[in-house]
């Protein structure tokens, strides 16, 4: 394996990082506590490239895999919240897109999401159902030249703010997975309306919520990839997210780490910092081994994916272990911090919270060890 950058590409990666610990990490409690999309980041992000380094040509700039999840890492480093938000609208909304749409798809909603003159969702699980992904309730007809769209979706990042939605829809019930087609959806349509945001245990400068659309006509060329295949691109897409969550779990985990490691150092007890004690020490030491552990999994999906390898079962191991080492890292910083650690005083505790989603969002880690194991059990 060679995860290896050229020396100019480590240089970006460390600007970027800077550009995350200056300009974004400052922002993420007040937005935390205030549950407020802080929508000048957004400014930033798009004046430093972050929206084009998802793609290559027209639509990005070519960065190899591990380039790009370094730039994750530094990213959910700073501001989880802020990688979540960023990272549904450009990566889960924008690279069925990329991926599957046609020219003037690209053109029409690509282009603006890579601008950022649109904010986009990925609209898949519904109130009945996340994981069970093909019972999906929602519906497209037939009507003409077009489709006629009635449902729901609900816990979608950035539903309260999109302009622009990737829905997908059942088109022919009788045909199981086969039958499920991915629109667009623009959200000014008439029939579209959403939830309020959900007040969330953490990550609460990202908004969540719902949409209802209550038939949406939509047109033949709204159908992104061939009808019958949505689920299977769903599917696609949601292993391209897996990457970006492992770099969620070991972004926020650095994080904890710093601030445990800081506290640490400078905290007393028993006439001496807590660094100085064993068991603060293997905390410490633990935390790393695992961030690390976390970090060369990640790489080696992106190293696999860079050579166009199939990398389905090493993204699910990768993805499970990171965002629950992440739960266990920030576990431990609180600890760390004792008493403070459950102030708002201290990140540790935001850190935690935050990580909490990681063994949730973009499949469950119930279902990355079912996938896991029926990849191993295959005969
Ligand atoms: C903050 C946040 C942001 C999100 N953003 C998006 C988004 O942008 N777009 C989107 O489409 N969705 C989004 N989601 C939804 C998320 O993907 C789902 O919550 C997740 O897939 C789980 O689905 P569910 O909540 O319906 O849980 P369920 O599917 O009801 O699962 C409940 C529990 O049962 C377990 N379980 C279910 N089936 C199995 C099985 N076969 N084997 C073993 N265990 C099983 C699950 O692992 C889980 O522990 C978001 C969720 C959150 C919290």
């Amino acid at each position: 394996m060679d995860f290896s950058i050229t020396k100019d590409d480590e240089a970006a990666a460390t600007a970027f990082d800077r550009f995350c610990q200056d300009k974004i990490a400052p922002r993420a409690a007040k937005a935390d506590a205030t549950s407020t999309f802080p929508k000048e980041t957004w400014g930033d992000l798009k004046e430093i490239g972050f929206f084009e380094s998802f793609y290559e040509g027209d639509y990005g700039l070519g960065l190899s895999w591990v380039q790009r999840c370094m730039m994750e890492e530094s990213l959910a480093k700073a501001c989880a919240s802020t990688f979540l938000t960023a990272c549904a609208h450009i990566g889960l909304c924008g690279a069925p897109l990329f991926y599957f749409g046609t020219p003037e798809q690209k053109q029409r909603w690509l282009r603006p999401l890579v601008d950022v003159s649109t904010i986009g969702c990925f609209g898949l699980t519904e109130p009945g159902c996340g994981t069970d992904a093909a019972a999906i309730k929602t519906r497209a007809k037939k009507s003409g030249k077009g489709w006629v769209l009635s449902g729901e979706k609900a816990l979608i990042t950035n539903a309260p703010i999109a302009d622009f939605a990737v829905v997908f829809a059942v088109t022919d019930p009788e045909a199981g997975y086969g039958g499920v087609t991915m629109f667009g959806v623009d959200l000014k349509k008439p029939g579209v309306t959403r939830s309020a945001p959900y007040p969330k245990m953490g990550l609460r400068s990202s908004p969540t919520g719902g949409l209802i659309f209550e038939e949406v006509a939509l047109n033949d060329d709204d159908v992104i990839g061939e009808v019958g295949q949505g689920f299977i691109h769903a599917m696609q897409t949601l292993e391209l997210g897996r990457i970006g969550m492992c770099h969620f779990g070991i972004g926020i985990a650095e994080a904890a780490y710093d601030c445990a490691r800081k506290y640490a150092t400078e905290r007393t007890a028993f006439g001496k910092p807590l660094a100085r004690l064993q068991a603060v020490h293997f905390k410490i030491a633990d935390m790393k081994i695992e961030i690390d552990a976390a970090r060369m999994m990640a790489r080696r999906v992106a190293w696999m994916k860079s050579k166009g390898e199939m990398v389905g079962p090493m993204a699910s191991i990768a993805k499970t272990y990171a965002t629950e080492m992440a739960v266990r890292v920030a576990d431990a910083a609180v600890q760390i911090h004792g008493g403070w650690g459950y102030t708002t005083d201290f990140a540790a505790e935001r850190y935690l919270r935050d990580a909490r989603l990681g063994p949730i969002g973009e499949g469950t880690s119930e279902i990355q060890r079912e996938l896991i194991a029926r990849d191993l059990l295959a005969e």
